[in-house]
């Protein structure tokens, strides 16, 4: 099969071949019809998040099933996604309905061969695939995981956002606007905040209240009169991190939903003055069980949450590593999503 190889941090990527995965007895082959660039695949690029090498990036998936283990209940020829986070299926965190945290958990892409490539393998696919409406495209598919899923459990689940409560979102890149389209599909209102000003008209465009650029808290906070209920740190920077706590109001909840790598993982935290004194609430947040994506296909098939406007562009795997460049200068907009799978 064609797939795009990385050799080393940073090193040029090239689109060669490459052994077909191994069919797991419980899982799946899938033929990969959609995958979407995310910044996670840069942190892999660039070592901040490394991974074994050689190495095929690729997380966020579509595609019909090619072959099916002898364990397994599927059946080729469905059309399915599945989550980042692949459980192992049986242990009580999995079996309890919280594979994100299962500790035999798989992550395509990252602990092993992902989806820049034709074929994919998917284990414990009873457990793990999503099987897609055919309303729902591959690309809007590809363009849901991981971003408009974790965003989506992090208002829904982790924060329980409630309608007419203030979010604020720093760092509007894939996973942030896929969080200012949840926000108001929930009915809250949606400040963004980003230095890009490119970021900042898609953000509008797509629905949001006020989108503010990086040094206008005192502004946010007139805006909320005291600032937002909920507030999600949504780039993986220590500066928005902080910017972040410095936008609730008391009582405030903040969910960290961007990867904090390198310099970033261990941020100054304002205990005293912030988080004790005006009693935030802080949430962690990675990924979303298999089981979680019914309510969002719903919200996405009723028409409540429109992802194509999310969906910037349409390329092959050897225009990937332009995409990271752009995430380098963090000018990338909205979400690329790999189609054409041949070069
Ligand atoms: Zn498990
Ligand atoms: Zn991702």
């Amino acid at each position: 099969m064609k797939a795009l190889i990385m050799q080393a941090p940073r090193a040029d990527l090239s689109v060669s071949d490459a052994p077909d995965p191994a069919c797991p007895p419980d899982g799946v082959v899938i033929s990969v019809h959609a995958c979407g660039v995310c910044r996670s695949d840069h942190h892999s690029w660039t070592g901040a998040d490394p991974t074994p090498l050689p190495h095929i990036m690729g997380h966020e998936f579509a595609g019909i099933i090619e072959e099916v283990g002898p364990d397994c209940g599927l059946r080729s020829g469905q059309r399915i996604t599945a989550p980042f986070i692949l459980g192992c299926g049986h242990c009580t965190d999995c079996t309890s309905g919280q594979p994100t945290i299962c500790a035999d958990q798989y992550c395509p892409g990252f602990h092993g061969p992902g989806a820049f490539a034709q074929r994919l393998a998917i284990r414990a696919a009873d457990f793990n695939a999503v099987p897609l409406p055919d309303t729902i495209p591959f690309d809007v598919a590809a363009a849901m995981g991981c971003r408009v899923t974790t965003a989506w459990r992090a208002l829904s689940d982790r924060a329980q956002l409630q309608p007419g409560e203030w979010v604020a979102i720093h760092g509007l890149g894939g996973v942030g606007l896929s969080a200012l389209l949840i926000a108001k599909a929930l009915g809250a209102q949606v400040i963004g905040i980003d230095p890009n000003p490119t970021a900042r008209t898609m953000a509008q465009s797509l629905g949001a209240d006020h989108a503010l650029g990086a040094d206008a808290l005192e502004q946010l906070k007139q805006i909320t009169q005291g600032g937002a209920h909920v507030s999600v740190e949504a780039i993986g920077l220590t500066s928005a991190f902080a910017a972040s706590l410095a936008s609730l109001r008391k009582l405030g909840r903040h969910v960290q939903v961007g990867m904090p790598t390198g310099n970033h993982a261990k941020p100054p935290l304002p205990l005293l003055d912030l988080v004790y004194s005006n009693q935030l609430s802080l949430f962690g947040m990675r990924g979303l069980s298999a089981a979680g994506f019914a309510p969002l296909l719903h919200l996405i098939e009723t028409g409540k949450l429109d992802l194509t406007p999310l969906i910037t562009g349409h390329i092959s795997l050897g225009d990937v590593q332009a995409v990271f460049e752009d995430m380098d200068r963090f000018a990338a907009t909205g979400v690329q999503v790999v189609t054409d799978f041949t070069r």
